[in-house]
């Protein structure tokens, strides 16, 4: 590939990408070097938690106790009492037998897909499914069949055709991550028992905001015995880093032993792990952390509507607003960070040719009050009434 051209395609086309370099003053806000704070709607710290008291104790005390590596993998002499620990919480969250942990989602992903099909097995994934599971399924090998989004039929139709007699694997996410939207989780299950599939499902946003104590969807829908395995990150809701799949003990059993990015890598941190096992306790004893959240949603929410949004704002804490071209999208961000609102425009090949969109997702680091305003700002800029000139 020639470099120098493909970068200048990209900024031609509005797809080239910069590190943007921030300060972080708090949890809710950001600012480009020397400029006014900006509020930020792009961290998906949904509950505040990479701020909060406990964790910040608990990450501390590890710190100074266990230094700040886990000094190689866990198969080697990375193996601590903090990582079986955290396991045996998200286990317990998740309902499952067992859990094991990953670096991070992206590696649980690639790590994890390869290990259950191969060159003779087949995947059926949703298209809107995240990247890191778009590479597990290249680096399996299997034969991918991707449906439509939330598309049951067509995944009906593709495993009639395409199930095959070997290995078969359907995917999913719970909560998707750039249309903010659900799958419809029953469907799904009743059609991985019809052909006789595994199913891996994926909670990246829904771990810690849904069902009870927050277990997610899966849980919320009483179908975690139904499912063969599910991962989530420890970077998002827990406000950590790292990722965990959970499952039966011998499906552990056998990743411990088969996916290569959890064998070949090193174990997380301890102070991480102390963090993030800190962050699944607080899911059951500070309830309101989540109700906090559902509010300050329905807040921006209503408030988009007021501003004369009409779109579908969907059912979670994630909220879309589809631009259309990769330009329009890099524009109303631009306009809405002159006005002290920080939303990413998502471009392809994250989302669709023509579906770029600014993604607003709420977290608790903002005030009832500043969501509201913002949202007001929002709708202004991006087609609302005031834009039409109705008000
Ligand atoms: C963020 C995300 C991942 C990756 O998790 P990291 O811990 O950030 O690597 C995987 N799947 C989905 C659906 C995600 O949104």
């Amino acid at each position: 590939m020639d470099i120098t051209d493909f970068l200048a395609r990209q900024e031609k086309a509005g797809n080239l990408r910069r590190l943007p370099v921030l300060e972080h003053p708090d949890g809710g806000r950001v600012r480009f070097a020397g400029e006014e704070d900006l509020l930020d709607f792009s961290s998906n710290d949904y509950l505040g938690l990479t701020r909060h008291p406990l964790l910040l104790v608990e990450a501390a005390e590890a710190l100074s106790r266990f230094g700040t590596g886990a000094g190689s993998a866990r198969l080697m002499s990375g193996n601590f009492e903090l990582h079986r620990r955290l396991e045996a919480a998200l286990a317990a969250l998740k309902d499952q037998e067992a859990a094991l942990l990953f670096g991070s989602g992206y590696l649980a992903n690639i790590g994890i897909i390869p290990a259950l099909v191969g060159r003779h097995d087949v995947v059926f994934s949703d298209r809107l499914n995240h990247a890191s599971i778009y590479d597990g399924c290249r680096l399996a090998g299997a034969a991918l069949h991707r449906f439509a989004h939330n598309d049951c039929n067509q995944l009906e139709d593709l495993l009639k055709r395409h199930r095959g007699k070997n290995e078969a694997l359907i995917v999913v996410e719970s909560l998707y991550s750039m249309d903010g939207d659900f799958c419809p989780l029953a469907e799904v299950v009743a059609l991985k028992e019809r052909y006789d599939c595994r199913l891996l499902v994926d909670e990246a946003h829904a771990t810690g905001l849904f069902g009870a104590n927050g277990a997610g969807l899966l849980a919320a829908a009483n179908l975690a015995d139904r499912v063969d395995l599910v991962m989530g990150t420890l970077g998002k809701a827990l406000g950590g880093y790292g990722a965990y799949v959970a499952a039966r003990r011998e499906m552990i059993a056998f990743l411990i032993n088969r996916a290569r990015s959890f064998i070949f890598a090193t174990a997380l941190p301890p102070a991480t792990t102390a963090a993030a096992l800190a962050a699944v306790a607080l899911l059951a004893t500070e309830p309101e952390l989540r109700q906090e959240l559902w509010q300050r949603v329905e807040v921006f929410k209503n408030s988009l509507k007021l501003g004369g949004i009409e779109a579908d704002l969907g059912p979670s804490q994630i909220i879309p607003l589809t631009v259309g071209g990769s330009k329009a999208a890099l524009q109303a961000a631009d306009r809405l960070r002159q006005r002290g609102i920080y939303a990413t425009a998502v471009r392809p090949p994250t989302v669709p040719a023509g579906s770029a969109r600014l993604r607003f997702s709420v977290t608790n680091h903002l005030s009832a009050d500043e969501l509201s305003a913002a949202a007001a700002i929002i709708a202004s800029e991006l087609g609302g009434r005031e834009r039409q000139g109705s008000e």
